[in-house]
């Protein structure tokens, strides 16, 4: 280690906001030149995309923090990456995932490591704790770079990947989702790696990606009241469906979280609060209700909704595929589920939530995920009871 410590904390000697225009309409510049200037950023983001066969929208994602990263004083940070091997750069990429998840605020940065990025970044100190402190600035800060520089410098990239797996592009997404890296922003960190499941792409190819698009966008908003709401002259069934993996995964994310709290010992049955008691049965293996503890149900429960969202005969992958009669059937007992793992978070696991700080996180979530499946009468109303007053408060 050199003894550089006049920037111990690296956002000390940074004022907000730090950067910069970027190249943008009143430089006047062409798109060629804006791509000439971003030229290492793409050779980087190609990297990602192609020799390691990382999810290209999360990969943007991954490439605005590290532009990010060196705006803020890491210096050469791309052009160091591109001169490592790519299995290297992958941790590196894994590792700006979890950053993100922690910026984004839905993990916390303790127990958390990120050694191989530490190691790129070795002339400077990098702290997770003083990222998760300025996570909001970050989070602002990586969303602009996001959409002023990566957007624009790299989309015709993603475009060149579409053309090359034209009729496969849902399953090319599906294909990786083995693969850590293809976790999303709101995937997991390494602390679950092992005990959940990878996050799922979204459904019916480009369709499905561009609905994911208008979800995200319209959360970004702030206003989930409308972000729930089914877009103009969109299909109805796609916009369950694209929900429906959303959903999925935030629960999967959330419930992650607790895998270490929520043991066979603490949670012997899967409770809602000393009233409600849910039972195991999925109608076809096992036919009869089981009393299971709560992390087997949950797992029942996760693998149950994966299989239905990997039935193509259920969630078409295909564009134009059509869905079928009884889809509005399956879907809402997917939320139906969905609901008892947040209302045993809720009565059981909120003091962790709390002390992990994830409660707004939570609180978040569960608020769209009430007004989701309010707006389209997802969930009978004696389902809810556990959560009754919570709901009431949502969708008043
Ligand atoms: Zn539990």
């Amino acid at each position: 280690m050199n003894n550089q410590n006049n920037n111990n904390n690296y956002f000390s000697s940074m004022p907000i906001p730090l950067f910069l225009s970027t190249p943008s309409t009143e430089l006047e510049i062409s798109q060629e030149e804006f791509c000439l200037f971003h030229s290492i950023d793409r050779e980087l983001y190609k990297v990602l995309v192609f020799n390691l066969s990382r999810d290209p929208r999360i990969s943007m994602h991954v490439l605005a923090f590290w532009i990010w990263l060196e705006r803020i004083g890491y210096r050469r940070l791309v052009q160091n990456l591109l001169r490592l091997p790519f299995a290297i750069v992958n941790q590196a990429a894994n590792e700006a995932v979890t950053c993100l998840n922690i910026i984004k605020g839905i993990h916390s940065y303790i127990n958390v490591d990120v050694p191989v990025t530490r190691r790129i970044l070795a002339d400077r100190e990098f702290s997770l704790h003083i990222l998760a402190t300025y996570r909001n600035f970050a989070v602002q800060e990586v969303s602009q770079i996001l959409a002023e520089v990566c957007f624009n410098a790299l989309s015709d990239i993603r475009t060149i990947e579409n053309l090359k797996v034209p009729s496969e592009f849902g399953s090319f997404y599906k294909r990786h989702t083995s693969d850590l890296g293809t976790m999303s922003l709101f995937g997991l960190g390494n602390r679950n790696q092992k005990t959940f499941r990878p996050k799922k792409s979204a459904p019916s190819g480009s369709k499905g990606a561009q609905l994911q698009k208008h979800i995200d966008a319209t959360l970004g908003s702030g206003n989930l009241r409308e972000a729930v709401k089914l877009p103009p002259g969109e299909d109805f069934n796609e916009w369950l469906a694209v929900n429906a993996v959303d959903f999925f995964n935030q629960v999967n994310i959330l419930y992650g979280t607790l895998t270490e709290f929520c043991t066979a010992s603490n949670c012997p049955t899967m409770t809602a609060g000393p009233k409600y008691e849910y039972r195991w049965a999925d109608g076809v293996t096992i036919k009869k209700p089981i009393e299971v503890s709560a992390p087997k149900y949950a797992e029942y429960l996760m693998d149950w909704i994966e299989s239905q969202l990997d039935d193509e005969t259920i969630f078409p992958q295909k564009l134009g595929a059509p869905f079928p009669a009884n889809f509005k059937e399956v879907v809402k007992t997917i939320f139906k589920r969905l609901f008892r793992v947040y209302a045993h978070i809720y009565h059981s696991h909120f003091q962790k939530i709390v002390s992990l700080k994830e409660e707004a996180h939570l609180n978040t979530c569960f608020k769209h995920f009430a007004l989701f499946t309010w707006e389209f009468r997802l969930i009978e109303k004696a389902e809810l009871a556990p959560l009754q007053d919570l709901v009431d408060s949502i969708i008043q």
